[in-house]
């Protein structure tokens, strides 16, 4: 664990923020960011799989995790990534967010300084559902401000890790060009190669 948190470009990153990050989110849409990340399909670590890791790792996100259910907060994590790739949801995707929000509703609160606020109504109860509700909360501000159309899964299928797109052309789609962009294009090039090889030969066949 890196309490110093992580440095990239001058600026220090949060400790609950992988330390392979390079492709940050800004605040507090890096939260969302991170937790998705927390499993690592390319290296097989995952800082949700076991219960104290688990719970450290939440507790240094700041999200509460008192009595919490670790399969649903797993869940949850899953369609969040649904949510980022962009395809319509399962209902097996869409069930782990309703069953945050059966448990955990946000209410408005106005504070003195003016501002109006939408936060989860038990906060302060230290429930997982009011930690998983503070997230979903986050990607409400995020699609409504447009930051959410930068946060992105990898286009590897074995990696889907959720990257930002801080790209002027918001075309990027690996989480990074050197690995994932270029095993996946040699892969769909061997696999054309092969096609138009198999072509040429049974063209060969037929003559
Ligand atoms: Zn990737």
């Amino acid at each position: 664990m890196n309490l110093d948190g992580t440095t990239l470009n001058g600026t220090t990153l949060p400790s609950w923020v992988p330390d392979i990050e390079d492709k940050p989110a800004p605040m507090p849409l890096l939260m969302v960011q991170s937790f998705v990340n927390t499993l690592d399909a390319d290296n097989h670590t995952d800082r949700l799989a076991r219960d104290d890791d688990a719970r450290a790792w939440l507790a240094e996100a700041g999200l509460p995790y008192a009595n919490g259910d670790l399969n649903l907060v797993r869940e949850v994590r899953e369609s969040i990534r649904a949510l980022i790739g962009r395809d319509p949801l399962t209902p097996d995707e869409l069930r782990p967010l309703e069953t945050v929000l059966a448990s955990a509703q946000p209410r408005l609160e106005v504070t003195q300084a003016g501002q109006v606020l939408l936060i989860p109504a038990g906060q302060g109860a230290s429930s997982v559902a009011d930690g998983l509700m503070h997230l979903l909360l986050i990607i409400r501000d995020a699609q409504a401000d447009g930051t959410w159309d930068r946060l992105k899964l990898c286009g590897n299928p074995d990696c889907r890790w959720a990257f930002y797109d801080r790209s002027h052309s918001r075309r990027g789609a690996w989480c990074d060009m050197a690995t994932c962009g270029n095993r996946i294009k040699n892969r769909n090039l061997r696999a054309r190669r092969a096609t138009a090889t198999a072509t040429a030969e049974s063209h060969d066949h037929g003559s």
